[in-house]
């Protein structure tokens, strides 16, 4: 008889009770809130304090600040789990574990860590990411936001759009241009206190979807920044440090991509519930083989996405970052696997697909969100074409044969 191997991505009893936890909150805390959050556009405070409760907020963050130390992979579990419930509040969580605090604990200085660790372990506080502006998104290096020298430290003036949570944030990892910067060169990020003098909330987004998780307008006007809330400081002679922060980014791709895994396979869940239960003409959805084909379809898009995923993830193994390749790669891949799904589970469900008082439709206006957030699906790939066109190649070693002749 035929045996089979093991799975090489299968996860160890302490992140299959994670998973567990997880689900649970999603389950019992996100899921029943999670309209009322999409029709209100109420900041998600009592899904907040349920993953507060829960102590989710610190599993990536090192046990010195108060966190559990763990990975990428426990940080994609649980915003797998959160976002079949509620995308808006799975991106809270998104930005403690992929988002300041990683890139704090990974980039800052002592005085930082001591600082905003804990707050961010215990759930204290929420961070928030400044990098796009008005007339620099895709094209970040275009961005304006500028530091100039004042004393030891420097004055921050910038404008930063769609900012994630940075309505209700105690801070913002801000990048900026240190003196001199042109281009990528002298591109850098500072940490602001959001309650520090100068500050604006100039606005929120309205939003299609991830409602309840509003994107934030800051300005910055002469903002004091000291030496201390330099993460990494941009050398107007070099692209060095801009390189290292979009590096740092395939933490927050990994993330985006696990909620964009989690969402479509909630909606795929809800879709053969719901063709279990319907019967039309005298017969159950579920006969129909034009619609289990569609199920097929649904079903192989996300696992599809979510080997990519996982490679990315084990390659950055417990304390590093995952590669950009296959990051980019399982993004995209995440993202238009969770916009095909999300799609056909409102058609499986017919008209009530399209009512608001079914939960596939809101996923499907949460996930659009993320396939531009992160950077967008064109960006990722033009990073991949770009970089296989030059002979890049993935872990995968079929790559490393050449052409046949
Ligand atoms: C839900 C959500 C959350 C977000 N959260 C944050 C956050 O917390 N912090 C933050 O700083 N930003 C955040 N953003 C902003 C996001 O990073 C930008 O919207 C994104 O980078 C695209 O920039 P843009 O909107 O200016 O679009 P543009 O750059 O104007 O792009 C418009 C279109 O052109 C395409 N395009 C642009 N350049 C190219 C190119 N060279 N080749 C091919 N196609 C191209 C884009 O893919 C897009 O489809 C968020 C956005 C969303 C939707």
């Amino acid at each position: 008889m035929a045996s089979h191997g093991t799975d090489p991505y299968a996860e160890n009893e302490d992140q299959q009770a994670l998973r567990e936890l997880a689900r649970d909150v999603a389950a019992r805390e996100l899921a029943p809130r999670a309209r009322h959050g999409d029709e209100t556009e109420e900041f998600p405070q009592d899904s907040w304090d349920a993953m507060k409760k829960a102590e989710l907020f610190g599993i990536t963050i090192g046990e010195k600040w108060g966190g559990a130390g763990m990975g990428d992979i426990e940080a994609a579990i649980v915003l797998e789990e959160l976002a079949r419930a509620d995308v808006s509040s799975a991106i809270l969580a998104q930005l403690i574990f992929n988002g300041p605090p990683r890139a704090i604990e990974h980039l800052g200085n002592d005085a930082m860590k001591d600082k905003w660790l804990p707050l961010a372990a215990s759930g204290d506080g929420l961070f928030s990411i400044g990098i796009s502006e008005s007339e620099a998104g895709s094209a970040v290096n275009h961005m304006r936001a500028r530091l100039t020298p004042d004393g030891d430290g420097y004055r921050l003036n910038a404008y930063k759009n769609y900012v994630t949570g940075g309505h209700k944030a105690v801070a913002c990892l801000v990048w900026c241009r240190f003196p001199g910067s042109e281009g990528t060169k002298g591109i850098g990020a500072v940490l602001v206190d959001l309650s520090a003098d100068g500050v604006t909330l100039a606005g929120t987004h309205e939003k299609m979807g991830l409602r309840a998780t509003s994107e934030a307008e800051l300005a910055f006007d002469d903002v004091w920044v000291g030496p201390e809330d330099v993460l990494l400081a941009g050398d107007p002679d070099s692209s060095e440090s801009f390189k290292t922060l979009i590096g740092h980014i395939n933490h927050e791709r990994c993330g985006n991509a696990a909620m964009c895994l989690g969402a479509a396979q909630g909606a795929l869940e809800y879709a053969i519930q719901y063709m279990n239960d319907r019967v039309v003409g005298g017969k159950p959805l579920t006969s129909h083989q034009g619609l289990q084909w569609k199920i097929a379809d649904m079903t192989m898009k996300i696992e599809g996405a979510r080997l990519l995923l996982q490679r990315a993830l084990h390659l950055a193994g417990p304390h590093g970052t995952p590669p950009p390749l296959e990051t980019a790669i399982a993004k995209a891949a995440a993202n238009e696997a969770a916009k095909f799904v999300c799609d056909e589970a409102i058609q499986l469900l017919g008209g009530y697909g399209y009512s608001r008082e079914y939960p596939v439709e809101r996923t499907y206006r949460d996930i659009r969100g993320l396939c531009i957030g992160a950077g967008t699906v064109e960006i990722q790939k033009n990073f991949i074409g770009t970089n296989v066109l030059k002979g890049g190649t993935t872990a995968n070693p079929a790559w490393k044969t050449g052409p046949v002749s």
